[in-house]
């Protein structure tokens, strides 16, 4: 198929037109299959709080979270933040999903989540996730990689500069400032060890946070990605065969324990001892396929074992070499796969290691 152009020029001189008191809301909600889907309401003038905006609703039968006798899905709105694409006043909605009946979707971790970190508010759990991703072209082959064939082996990319290192720079970086306008904690960017592939840094979030803003992060990522005309997996192992890095999404944890010192080291020990007691149950909800990233090759564990330690990135979770020098500080859980629901992985690891 080949991708629509557009024609950012001509919209130009539309955008610019004055949209009066009104604001559009732009509501963001993940789908049956993990994938993000938007619609956009108009709003009467603009919101200052969360309350102002209304419970929304869409077909659910289309994505794949209900079935066509009973479709409708409710969506409630629980974060907003500023839109970079239409700018002004207007934003970006983030939306949980509820069934007619008033359970909350299949889909809908993020109730599970809230539930958890509300249970463990007084041990005040933080993220920060890196998430990596690679570029495909339109076809679906990675993004500037020679049609059919492949770039020279891996070594000069991961954090490189220069032609033929980097792909897609200019996308990437129009992303870091589109996150830093909505008002997303991104920390960080760089180019990773596979060419077409990259790693954004969320955190540290306070609990609930992690899973919004790294869910608008992803949101503005494939959203910037389609003026591109390039396509963002966040699949865990595009390329099965043959020596090229999977892609993860590392999740970095910390307690008010852990970032005490004197305490901190002793709080993660016995947190990472419970994450060994459940490494099966966490295994199944980091991520679809990422028994083919965590093959203890390529910086990764094996999914058959759990392992720690410090600065080791074959491990499952590693200790950063400088918390280890300081005592306190945080642990990084290797294990989650790129395309993990980031709400159901930091539940699960404050179910695992603060509600046990
Ligand atoms: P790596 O060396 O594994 O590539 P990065 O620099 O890419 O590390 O990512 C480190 C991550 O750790 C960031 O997402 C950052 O937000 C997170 N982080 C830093 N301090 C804390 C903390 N106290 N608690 C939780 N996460 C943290
Ligand atoms: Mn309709
Ligand atoms: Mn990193
Ligand atoms: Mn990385
Ligand atoms: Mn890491």
């Amino acid at each position: 198929m080949a991708a629509i152009k557009s024609k950012p020029d001509l919209l130009e001189h539309y955008r610019s037109l004055d949209q009066g008191s009104k604001i559009q809301a732009e509501y963001i909600w993940i789908d049956g299959d993990g994938e993000l889907r938007c619609k956009t309401t108009t709003c009467d003038s603009k919101i200052t709080d969360i309350k102002q905006l209304k419970e929304w609703n869409f077909d659910g039968s289309s994505t794949n979270q209900a079935p066509g006798h009973d479709s409708d899905i409710y969506l409630r709105p629980v974060a907003f933040f500023k839109d970079p694409m239409r700018g002004g006043d207007n934003i970006l909605v983030i939306a949980e999903c509820y069934n007619s009946d008033g359970t909350p979707n299949k889909t809908n971790y993020r109730h599970y989540c809230k539930k958890a970190m509300d249970q463990a508010k007084d041990e005040e759990p933080w993220f920060g996730i890196e998430q990596e991703y690679s570029l495909l072209d339109v076809d679906g082959y990675p993004y500037g990689w020679p049609k059919g064939g492949f770039p020279g082996p891996q070594g000069p990319y991961y954090c490189g500069v220069g032609a033929g290192k980097v792909f897609a720079r200019d996308l990437v970086e129009a992303h870091y400032r589109a996150c830093l306008y909505a008002g997303v904690n991104i920390s960080g960017i760089n180019a990773e060890v596979m060419p077409s592939q990259w790693e954004f840094q969320v955190g540290p979030c306070a609990s609930i946070d992690m899973g919004d803003h790294l869910t608008l992060a992803r949101f503005l990522l494939v959203r910037l990605a389609e003026e591109w005309g390039c396509v963002v997996s966040f699949h865990p192992k595009i390329l099965p065969k043959g020596e090229w890095n999977g892609a993860g999404a590392h999740t970095n944890v910390s307690t008010k324990s852990t970032r005490t010192p004197g305490i901190g080291m002793k709080a993660m020990e016995s947190m990472i001892r419970k994450l060994e007691a459940k490494h099966a149950d966490h295994i199944a909800a980091y991520g679809e396929g990422n028994e083919l990233r965590l093959t203890g090759k390529h910086e990764t564990g094996n999914i058959a074992e759990f392992t720690s330690g410090v600065a080791n990135r074959g491990s499952s979770v590693r200790i950063p070499r400088h918390v280890h020098s300081q005592g306190y500080g945080y642990f990084e859980d290797r294990r989650p796969a790129s395309n993990i629901d980031p709400y159901r992985v930091t539940g699960l690891i404050v179910e695992t290691c603060l509600l046990d």
